[in-house]
């Protein structure tokens, strides 16, 4: 059987809903990478620097934004967070499903590109649970996490508007069985397209 094409995977959804478990589970299970964002936000405990993100100063940030080297980049938090273009080009000639953990604002600038990309939004089963989750995962104090809660209202609300699939997390197999089936899905329809001639990717300027 023809190898499916590689694509651009956008995984938004607000704070806590479980952007990281599903990706690490997509990953586990081959075929995914992960793109790596630069950040300008402060290291957690728990994070590797070149694995989590690369965390870089305000700075260092500005000369990859200025030289074009950011795919998308948006403020988040009151930190930048930004996508650097060179991984993505090398994950889509591997043939591999590349995983972008964005925020909404960075998904609408995806979608704007025409990238051939897959923008799936991950919705909690309601609020109260996803305040329940931001509570227990204890990386934030409590001004904090009234800040993202109410971030997470406004993502929910434009997330129609951007994203092809909305998928809730309720039961984390059940939603990644779920994600993996619309990222194949979109493969195949890249697959199509390869095979009517058409060039893929535009924009991202993929040399062979
Ligand atoms: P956190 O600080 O909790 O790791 O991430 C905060 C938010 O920034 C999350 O919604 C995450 O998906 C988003 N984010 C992480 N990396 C990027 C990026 O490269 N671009 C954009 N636009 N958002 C990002």
């Amino acid at each position: 059987m023809e190898e499916l094409p590689g694509i651009l995977v956008v995984l938004s959804g607000p704070t806590a809903v479980g952007k990281t478990t599903v990706a690490r589970r997509l990953i586990a299970m081959g075929g995914y990478v992960q793109s790596i964002s630069v950040t300008t936000r402060e290291k957690r405990k728990d994070e590797k620097d070149g694995i989590d993100y690369r965390f870089i100063s305000v700075e260092e940030f500005e000369k990859l934004r200025d030289a074009n080297e950011l795919v998308e980049y948006a403020e988040v938090h009151e930190n930048w967070y930004g996508t650097p273009k060179q991984p993505l080009r090398e994950a889509l000639k591997a043939n591999k499903a590349c995983l972008l953990v964005i925020d909404v604002n960075g998904g609408f600038q995806m979608r704007g590109k025409g990238y051939d990309s897959e923008l799936i939004f991950l919705a909690p089963p309601d609020m109260e649970e996803l305040a329940r989750r931001l509570h227990n995962r204890k990386t934030e104090d409590a001004i904090q996490q009234t800040a993202r809660l109410s971030r997470a209202t406004m993502e929910m609300q434009k997330a129609a508007e951007i994203y092809n699939d909305i998928v809730v997390n309720k039961d984390l197999e059940a939603c990644v069985d779920e994600v993996h089936g619309l990222v194949q899905q979109a493969r195949r329809r890249l697959l199509e397209k390869k095979k009517a001639g058409e060039t893929l990717y535009p924009g991202l300027d993929l040399k062979e």
